[in-house]
Parts: structure tokens; C-alpha cells; sequence
């Protein structure tokens, strides 16, 4: 393997292969054939050229150098492995030698969750119930932990909801998780767009001319990524994004992997392209984050450096999320068991939410930061918090499993 596009490949196969494997596993079948096609994904992983820290050195279609630091890809392919071919039990042992103090906090997260169903359950994605991935576009879920979270949505008594930040659909949370439908009600951009159980993408209502301003920009967005030397800007970091009402684009990588020349020049185009679009009277708001850049519709006020006119897309919330999936879905939260989990401050605003709907609320965090589990806290809800999302899954896994 010498190109980024193989290594997308190979994910993108891997994801077909893990979702088999999860649904086949759940109904008590195992295919042995899955797990070779795993190893030979592993392996062709391993003998792909690294340096000296174990960074992955590909090419790009021009040749150019792309860096790929794939921990997360590795090391999820070699649990998938192992919880297949050598058990559960011998699988949580391995978990308990990666994580120091897993068998305490697995018991003490167990204890916390009971063993009562829960009436409804939302949770975060990335960092929560799955390991970090730094690129977006190769954050496939494994199959253990398809099998774990799908255990666990059985017994919560109304549809649980993955919630996130990251897009839908179009390489979105739909294709990235695994487990087996219709369970899960996926749900992205915040819980501003979510997939029913019939296939139907459905989303809350932007204001007026913004999804047309978004389409029209991601078109000529796509245009551009179509030029052979821009299409490295979808594989690395955080990739392409179309999210409802924003979209993020990558021009750099935590390696500085693209040459200052080309990310310039490509950060360039794309700003053209909004100034375009100005003209065409669609005002789009550029935020640069370093590496990315955020394309966030504004009012025409903003867009001309004037005050906010309290532009409801910037400020919609996890929260606005929860309780817009809680109407769509006619969820029941008051005087309900509720379980939410997440890991960053952005998911404060679905425990706030969930309380303010008349859930009994309980709160697993996966965090180790002070103050992030002081605001926890604050919230009021029952919490406990977690070190990794290994613990956390494990733990769902564990307490109510049937
Ligand atoms: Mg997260």
C-alpha cells in the first residue's frame, strides 16, 4: 500500500466487513471468512512504509507526500480481531492490560448505571462511545463495540440517539457506524439532521435561502475537490464535512502534511468562492481554525462585519438537538430514566436539555478534565465519569446487557 486512496479503501471495505460481522455476531453466527478478510486488512496495514515514530508516509494521486498517524485504525482493527477470534472474556482481559484501572472503573460505572432499562438514552459520538480518530473520514466503528452499544440500545424502552456534531450523510455518521439497523436513531450535525428507520434523511427547518446558499456552496465546493491536485484535502484531518448549515473543509493536517504553496492557494480558492458568492447576494461566514476552514451561512449584517443578528445556526446547540429529536421521535423523558453521555463541554447542552424536558437524569462523562467534570456537576443529574470510551461501552455492555 503507497496511496492515501488505498488506505480509504481499505477502511471503507473494512467498514462493509465490520458491519457483517457485527450483525452476524449478534445473531450468534460467526464467518470465519470475515475476520481473514480483517487480518489481511491489518496486515496490509503493517507492511505499509512508516518512519521512525510509526507514522504511515503515503502518496496522493500527484505523488505528493501525505502523512497518516492511523493509531486509532490499528489498534481498533486488532481488538476487532481479538474479540473475535479469542472471546469476550479474553477480549476484556486485553482491554484491562491497554487501560490502567479498567476492572475498577468498569465496576464502578456498572454500580452507577444499575440494572433497571433505561427509558432513553443519548449519547455523543467521538471520544465518548468511540475512540478518538483524528481523521474524520476513516473513524469506522469496530465491530466489538457495534456489538456492545447494539446490546445495550435493546434495552433502553424508546429509541436510543447517537448524537453528533459530525454530518450525516456523504461519508456522515450513517456510513461510519456499523450496527446493525434499525436500532440506533442516528443523528448528526448536532441533532440537526437525523435518518429515519425507513431511510429518510430528515432535518429542523433552516432559515429562509440558507439551504439553498449551502447547497450552492458546496457544488462549487465539489467542483474544486474534483481538481486532481485538491483531491488530498478530503483525506486528511478533518476531511469534507456537509453538515445542515455548515460545512468544514480541511487545508491542512496536524503534519503539515500539504506544502505551505498548495494549502495557501487552496485555502484561496475556497475563499473566492464565498466572495462569489457575496455577489450572488448568499452571505457565507469563514472561520479559520488553523487547519480548517469553517463555512458557517451568516446574515447579510454579519457577513458585512456588522453585529450578529443572533443568527440562530451559530448558536443551535446539542441541546436544541436533543430536544428537537425528543418532538420528531415523541420521545417521553418526563419522570423517565434518561442516560446521557458524552465528553466535551458541546455535550453539556443535552444533559441541561434532557433535565430541563423532566428526565431523571444520569450522566456518564468521558473526561479526565477538572473543570469539565465540575460543570458535570453543576448540571444537577446524576453523574459518574470514565477515562476512555472502552470503559464506557464495556459497562453498557456489562449492566444490561440481554
Ligand atoms: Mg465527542
Amino acid at each position: 500500500m503507497e496511496r492515501v486512496t488505498e488506505f480509504y479503501q481499505l477502511m471503507d471495505e473494512s467498514r462493509m466487513i465490520r458491519r457483517d460481522m457485527a450483525t452476524s455476531y449478534l445473531k450468534k453466527m460467526v464467518q470465519p471468512t470475515h475476520l481473514e478478510f480483517l487480518k489481511r486488512i491489518a496486515a496490509t496495514l503493517c507492511t505499509a512504509p512508516r518512519d521512525q515514530e510509526g507514522v504511515l508516509h503515503l502518496r496522493d494521486e500527484q505523488g505528493r507526500s501525505v502523512l497518516v498517524k492511523d493509531d486509532y485504525e490499528t489498534s481498533e482493527l486488532q481488538k476487532d480481531i481479538l474479540f473475535f477470534e479469542q472471546g469476550e472474556v479474553r477480549f476484556l482481559q486485553y482491554l484491562s492490560e491497554l487501560h490502567t484501572g479498567f476492572g475498577e472503573e468498569l465496576q464502578q460505572v456498572c454500580d452507577f448505571l444499575g440494572s433497571e432499562p433505561y427509558d432513553a438514552f443519548f449519547t455523543d459520538r467521538d471520544g465518548t462511545v468511540n475512540n478518538y480518530c483524528g481523521r474524520y473520514r476513516s473513524s469506522v466503528q469496530s465491530a466489538y463495540n457495534a456489538v456492545y452499544l447494539s446490546r445495550f440500545g435493546r434495552t433502553v424502552r424508546q429509541t436510543p440517539v447517537i448524537l453528533t456534531a459530525a454530518p450525516l450523510m456523504e461519508t456522515g455518521i450513517r456510513e461510519l457506524c456499523v450496527m446493525p439497523e434499525p436500532l440506533f436513531l442516528l443523528a448528526g450535525s448536532k441533532g440537526g439532521e437525523y435518518c429515519s428507520f425507513e431511510g429518510q434523511r430528515l432535518s429542523r427547518p433552516l432559515p429562509a435561502g440558507v439551504a439553498e446558499a449551502m447547497e450552492a456552496l458546496n457544488a462549487r465546493l465539489e467542483e474544486l475537490l474534483q481538481h486532481p491536485e485538491n483531491q488530498v484535502f478530503t483525506q486528511i484531518g478533518s476531511g469534507f464535512q456537509k453538515k445542515l448549515g455548515e460545512t468544514t473543509l480541511s487545508y491542512q493536517d496536524v503534519f503539515g502534511s500539504i506544502p505551505e504553496r498548495d494549502s495557501r492557494r487552496f485555502s484561496e480558492a475556497v475563499h473566492r468562492i464565498v466572495s462569489d458568492m457575496r455577489s450572488d447576494g448568499h452571505s457565507i461566514r469563514v472561520e479559520d481554525t488553523g487547519k480548517d476552514l469553517e463555512l458557517i451561512p451568516a446574515s447579510s449584517s454579519e457577513a458585512d462585519g456588522g453585529h450578529s443578528n443572533g443568527d440562530e445556526l451559530s448558536h443551535f446547540t446539542k441541546g436544541d438537538g436533543l430536544r428537537f429529536l425528543v418532538q420528531e421521535l415523541k420521545l417521553l423523558l418526563t419522570g423517565k430514566r434518561v442516560l446521557v453521555c458524552g465528553d466535551t463541554e458541546s455535550d453539556l447542552p443535552m444533559v441541561e436539555a434532557a433535565l430541563s424536558l423532566g428526565g431523571e437524569v444520569s450522566t456518564v462523562f468521558a473526561t479526565s478534565d477538572k473543570d469539565l467534570r465540575r460543570r458535570v456537576h453543576e448540571t444537577g443529574a446524576r453523574c459518574e465519569f470514565v477515562s476512555t470510551p472502552d470503559v464506557l461501552v464495556a459497562a453498557l455492555d456489562r449492566s444490561l446487557a440481554v
